[in-house]
């Protein structure tokens, strides 16, 4: 098959080429970001393969129909950037990555949460100047303290076993609740009231669409640290400014942004900023803002590119495969389709 790839890195490359090759596809890497414009490299593609930030709107999928593209890879698991709607209705497949790594995501988490906590991104910028002085880097004891995770999933559940592993007190959150967990699950109010940390681990969804708001941070403890690994629209940005300068919110870490789209992947530092928003957060000194590298392991970049090949064989076979995804399995939730593991359409 011929698939272009959008929105590729050398390490998309290193990992896809030879598992493609031996296959006996040919890949098209294009460095762009897909849009109604790059759309155009794909022309005389079988498929398109995209990442998180690859906006597969309605025009993009009105116009890959037209192209003769009837399949879309994701390498992610999130597909909230896809009009899963217009996808269905014109018979174009959409093949995910449901877990290519739920360890690189949930330790990055955690990782995020120990730098925030201990201020070492601060630390690291001091001694890296000669400044051996540690005034300011007070941190508290994770210990014993409640962290509430919201979004009990893959990466959620790992996250909940390394914070059980700090000994801290765990409550979550999930309107799935699941109870083969050893879990404490609370009302998501009660998880904002009482959580000393919150990690956010759901899919952006119309439901979650900023979960962190202004009348949740409210709710917090004062001090609280707030980690985001899943979404950026998860958290809406003027309450988090709001929240932080008030002092409310003690803390953050986060490797996803609102509006990331525009920004991330690239390299920005000889241009001017102008998203006044993620200017002032990135001032913040409690704030610790990566981007979008919470899946960037060797192991996960593996997975993506064998997942991503066995959904192409799939395809190929016109065989089932539960990656496969489309909007009715999302509205209906317990698709039967799939249930009786059949393809979508
Ligand atoms: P998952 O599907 O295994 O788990 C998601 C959980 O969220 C499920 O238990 C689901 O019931 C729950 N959920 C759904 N709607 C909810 C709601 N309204 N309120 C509370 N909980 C809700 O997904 P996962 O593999 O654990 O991934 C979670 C998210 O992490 C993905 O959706 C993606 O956005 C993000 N992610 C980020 C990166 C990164 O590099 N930063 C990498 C992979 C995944």
């Amino acid at each position: 098959m011929k698939i272009a790839f959008y929105d590729t890195r050398p390490y998309d490359k290193l990992w896809f080429d030879p598992l493609l090759k031996e296959a006996g596809h040919e890949p098209r890497y294009i460095e762009n970001r897909l849009d109604i414009h790059t759309l155009e490299y794909a022309r005389g593609a079988d498929a398109i393969c995209v990442f998180v930030n690859d906006k597969v709107t309605k025009e993009i999928v009105d116009r890959l129909a037209d192209m003769k593209i009837h399949l879309i890879l994701l390498r992610s698991a999130g597909y909230n950037n896809v009009d899963m709607k217009e996808a269905y209705e014109k018979h174009i497949r959409i093949l995910r990555v449901p877990a290519y790594s739920p360890a690189a995501v949930a330790e990055y988490a955690a990782s995020l949460l120990l730098a925030v906590n201990r201020k070492t991104h601060k630390a690291y910028a001091r001694t890296r100047d000669f400044n051996f002085n540690i005034d300011g880097l007070t941190g508290m004891d994770l210990y014993g303290k409640t962290a509430g995770v919201i979004g009990t999933g893959r990466i959620g559940q790992m996250m909940i076993d390394i914070l059980k592993g700090f000994h801290m007190n765990v409550i979550a959150y999930d309107v799935f609740p699941n109870p083969k967990l050893d879990l404490q699950y609370v009302p998501l109010e009660e998880l904002m009231e009482k959580s000393d940390i919150i990690s956010l681990h759901c899919p952006l969804t119309e439901e979650t669409r900023h979960i962190i708001n202004d009348q949740t941070i409210g709710m917090m403890k004062d001090g609280v640290i707030l980690i985001n690994t899943s979404r950026g629209a998860l958290i809406d940005t003027q309450a988090l400014i709001k929240g932080i300068n008030t002092h409310k919110i003690g803390g953050v870490g986060m490797d996803v942004y609102e509006e990331e789209d525009s920004y991330f992947f690239e390299d920005w530092s000889g241009k001017i900023m102008d998203d006044r928003d993620l200017a002032r957060i990135i001032t913040f000194p409690n704030v610790l803002l990566t981007s979008h590298q919470a899946f960037l392991t060797t192991e996960a970049l593996h997975q993506i590119a064998a997942t991503t090949l066995e959904n192409i064989k799939a395809y190929e076979d016109d065989v089932f495969t539960p990656n496969e995804i489309c909007y009715q399995c999302e509205e209906k939730g317990d698709c039967q389709r799939r249930q009786n593991h059949q393809k979508c359409f």
